[in-house]
């Protein structure tokens, strides 16, 4: 991508959607416009079993309905369901399966969605195993008899490999057309990548990122179009009970009106600071899919319609370098998350993917001298501005730097 000019607007009528789509103010009494937020937890039936499509709010909540087929218009889906965070959804999405069933999972994967697969899903029976799905050739050995489900993170977190999805969910397909291939697309959005379209059985946001986009929300999606896994996602999202508030299905369905104005600005400014630490003596190496370095920048064309504001670099040095940035930035909050307005930055060996093991991170490329900045939506000039001063107080200590 050479700039903004060449985001390809590639999903007909996302804006007009985006804002329309489940908000239609005929289905109120009221004619409200906005969404109101419904608390109540019940809802009164003309006689027993007689409801007007709400019984009990874990079942189904009108706030929460209006979300749901907002994100499912977003994903071009025919269903969506709303969980209580990210991994309330991939927990859900598990309990597709049973004891026994095997899981196969890119090896580089948000932290949480490794401790979950490794620590709490390997430790009940599921036969969990991991392979770097960016070579096709390692997703055929790895599929086995007894594979139910696939999980692909697209870019990966935080070293940002870029997965072809089509190409995966074609292998795994015509190994078993069974075999249920989900992706976490929360790094993307909506906005810019639609796994469904690309073959994918289930998409998966963590909403707390880019969906909501203000870091007020902490919340999951789930969109599909297979009636059958949705008739048993639904009966599991009121059976294992993991679902949001009213409140925060508000929140986040308003996050979603501005999705497409906010992910252009995240675009454009994650641009400029890619170039701006490509070009920067200090920095060892920058990885920013949307750039021609990175390896997979043509297959990102391919599959993605522009990139998000995640950039991962390492800084010259050692870890005392990469702290001294980090404790040196103004503008960056030095904190975890991302996907929201504000420009965070963060280490990912000491803060998120700290649940990793040493050596796992070690075969990932997750070093002391790797930084992940979530960029945001202030000025451009203020944010590399920002982070040039910093990379000025990294290389002003006195451990030697070699540059
Ligand atoms: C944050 C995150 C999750 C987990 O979501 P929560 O809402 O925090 O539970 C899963 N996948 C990715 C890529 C994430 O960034």
């Amino acid at each position: 991508w050479g700039g903004l000019k060449e985001i390809k607007p590639l999903f007909k009528s996302f804006a007009t959607d985006a804002i329309h789509v489940g908000s239609e103010p005929e289905q109120w009494n009221s004619r409200a416009v906005v969404p109101p937020i419904s608390l109540s937890t019940t809802f009164k039936q003309h006689g027993p079993g007689k409801h007007a499509g709400f019984e009990y709010s874990r079942s189904g909540n009108p706030t929460r309905s209006c979300l749901e087929r907002a994100v499912a218009a977003l994903d071009g889906a025919q269903y969506c369901l709303a969980l209580a965070s990210g991994l309330a959804a991939t927990l859900t999405i598990t309990h597709l399966f049973k004891a026994g069933d095997g899981i196969l999972c890119m090896n580089d994967v948000y932290g949480g969605t490794n401790r979950y697969f490794r620590k709490i899903a390997a430790e009940v029976g599921f036969d969990v195993s991991f392979a770097d799905l960016t070579k096709l050739e390692l997703l055929k050995a790895a599929l086995k008899p007894n594979t139910k489900m696939v999980w692909i993170e697209t870019p990966t977190n935080p070293t940002m490999k870029v997965v072809d999805i089509k190409g995966c969910a074609d292998i795994v397909h015509e190994h078993n057309k069974d075999i249920i291939v989900v992706v976490d697309n929360t790094f993307m959005s909506a906005y810019f990548q639609r796994p469904l379209a690309l073959g994918a059985d289930i998409c998966m946001h963590s909403a707390t990122k880019y969906m909501n986009g203000h870091s007020d929300v902490v919340m999951g999606l789930i969109s599909l179009n297979r009636d059958d896994i949705y008739e048993r996602l639904k009966f599991l999202q009121n059976a294992l009970g993991a679902v949001p508030s009213p409140f925060d299905c508000y929140m986040c369905n308003r996050g979603l009106k501005t999705l497409h104005v906010r992910m252009k600005q995240h675009f454009k400014n994650a641009m400029a600071v890619a170039q701006f630490l490509e070009a920067d003596p200090r920095v060892d190496k920058v990885i920013f899919p949307g750039l021609p370095s990175h390896p997979q920048h043509e297959l990102t064309k391919r599959q993605c319609t522009g990139c998000p504001g995640m950039i991962t670099f390492y800084i010259k040095g050692k870890l005392e370098h990469a702290s001294t940035f980090l404790s040196s930035l103004k503008l960056f909050a030095l904190a975890e998350s991302l996907g929201g307005y504000e420009s965070l930055a963060e280490h990912p060996a000491i803060m998120t993917h700290a649940s990793v093991s040493e050596n796992e991170r070690k075969e990932l490329g997750i070093s002391d001298t790797l930084i992940r900045l979530s960029v945001g939506l202030e000025d451009e000039e203020d944010i590399i501005a920002d982070l040039d001063q910093a990379l000025a107080a990294a290389v002003s200590i006195s451990v030697d730097l070699n540059i």
